[in-house]
Formats: structure tokens, sequence, C-alpha cells
């Protein structure tokens, strides 16, 4: 009976799991990402060597960026440190098992497809909303990859001239829809009424602010979701315009906000969506397995592809 491990890489933290053959969860582990450039590749390789067992039979690792698929290689990413890093090569040597390498929201995805709120379906389209957006779309079983760096949604452009988003452009759509998003909407509606209640209790909001004032039903906050909410309902009508999923998973720390973000994108989404009065949009679910989607969807991955 052979194993797999999954390693999900992120900005701050990075989670691994270890899988049997029939996908049976094993043991996880949650360590710190060294922030210095490269060093993800020492988080990745550590977090194999802290799971491996003797019937280990490969390992997949998930890079937040943009990596060339098979080759394993990361290309860039806004948010991690090093560009044209031969990670699938360097884990390989360094491990002495086969591994495979992939961008961390095509994981999720696959987790969520294969093992998730996905289960059932034949066409998904994943979204995460965190601190940036997150994005995949697997049919029939295969992430949709294009010629590698396919599914870098959260960067399309929504607004001409936007805001500045961390990949360098303007106005991509997790300039609109994300964490930090809600952040700044939050504190220009300080701005504008210094006198509101929730500007007295915060008068430098954070997103974690706005979604525990949204749980003391707060009008400011409630209408701040909302807007982010209708944003986030845009860009999905446009993928489901051009991918038309059977269901659309969100997940991501913002995304299990719940109703109060997801019923604006859902009114958005039916409202936006091409040939709107003569079809009905895909159900809006949110993601089911959590904070270990990445690294399941690394081991699952692998399981399939190296088996
Ligand atoms: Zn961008």
């Amino acid at each position: 009976m052979s194993e797999f491990i999954g390693v999900d890489v992120g900005g701050t933290k990075t989670a691994a799991v270890l899988i049997d053959d029939a996908g049976q969860l094993l043991d996880r582990i949650q360590v710190q990402t060294p922030k210095e450039p490269e060093r993800f590749i020492d988080a990745a390789a550590n977090a194999v060597e802290r799971l491996r067992t003797d019937r280990l039979a490969g390992a997949g690792v998930g890079l937040a960026g943009l990596v060339r698929w098979p080759e394993g290689v990361f290309a860039w990413g806004p948010h991690v440190p090093g560009t044209n890093v031969p990670a699938r090569e360097m884990l390989t040597q360094r491990l002495n098992v086969p591994i495979i390498v992939d961008n961390d929201a095509n994981l999720t995805a696959y987790a969520e497809a294969t093992a998730g709120a996905g289960r059932g379906h034949d066409h998904i389209l994943l979204v995460t909303l965190g601190t940036g957006i997150g994005a995949a779309v697997v049919t029939q079983g295969s992430i949709y990859r294009g010629a590698s760096f396919a599914g870098e949604f959260g960067h399309m452009t929504m607004v001409q001239g936007g805001p500045l988003c961390a990949c360098g452009r303007r106005g991509c759509w997790e300039t609109l829809a994300s964490g930090p998003a809600l952040a700044r909407l939050a504190r220009e509606a300080v701005a504008l009424e210094p006198r509101s209640a929730f500007a007295r209790r915060h008068p430098e909001p954070t997103s974690e602010n706005v979604i525990e004032a949204v749980r003391d039903r707060d009008p400011t906050a409630y209408a701040l979701v909302e807007q982010v909410g209708r944003a986030f309902g845009l860009g999905i009508s446009n993928l489901v315009t051009a991918f038309d999923p059977d269901v659309v998973i969100v997940g991501g720390g913002l995304g299990t906000v719940g109703e109060s973000l997801i019923e604006p994108a859902r009114r958005t989404l039916q409202e936006n969506l091409h040939g709107a009065p003569h079809r009905i949009a895909p159900p809006l679910v949110v993601a089911e397995l959590g904070r270990d989607a990445g690294a399941m969807g690394g081991a699952l991955l692998a399981k399939d592809t190296l088996e």
C-alpha cells in the first residue's frame, strides 16, 4: 500500500498532509513559511521529511503563483519571492521521491472537485477569496491549464485605471473583491462618515473588523460586504459566461463569511449572466475542505498522476 504527501506553501504558513492510496487522511502538519527568497523550497522539503514514511510513493506541492506544468518551474508570483525557480527538479533531487509542483489554487480546486463540494459535478469553478483571489477550473476530473498558466482570474482587469494590485497592474478583480479590498472600502467609508457607529468603533478598520461588525448587524459593515459581494458576483458572471461550470465553489477566509457576501454575489451573477432570462445560473456553494484543501489536492494529484 502506497502513501502520498501534499504540501501547500502559503505566504505565511505551509500546510502538509499524508494520505493513503484510498485518499484517506493519515497525518497533517502546519509550519511557518520562511520569508527569504527561494526558502519556500526548504519549507516544502522539510514538510515532506516530517511526514515521510517508508511507503511514500510521491508528493505534490502547491505554490502561489505562475507554475509551468509539468516542469514544475515557479515562474513568478506577486506574493512569493523568487523567479524561475526549478522547484520540481530541486525537490526531486533533494527528497529522492517523485514530485509534482502546481499552482496552489489548481490543487485546491482538484481537492474540492475530487473529495469536497464538487463531488457529483463534472465542471467546477473554484474561487478562493482571501488576501487575493485564487481560482481554477476542473472539467471532468482534469485541471484546465491552457498552455500552463490558465486560471489567474483574480488578475482579470475589471476597472481600467482602478486600484493598484499586488501584481503591479491596476483594477484587477482581486482589488475589488478580497480581504484588502474590503479593508480599503471600510477606510473610505470611515473617512466619508466619521461619526457613524462603525467609524467610532473602528477608526482604522481591517477586513476582520468589518466581518465582526456584520455579525453584530452593523449597517455600514453590511453595505461594505454587499459591495464586495457584488464585485465578486460580477467576476463570477464573466467566468460562468466563459466556462459554464455546473457549480461554483467559494473558499478562502473571506469566502466563508456566509450569506451576507454570497447573496449579493448570487444576485449579481443571475442579473449579469449572458442570456440570463433563458438559463439558470450555477449554484454558488461554500468549499468543504477548509485550510488543508490545497495540501489535500497536492496529495490527490500526486496519487492520480504518479501512481
Ligand atoms: Zn493583479
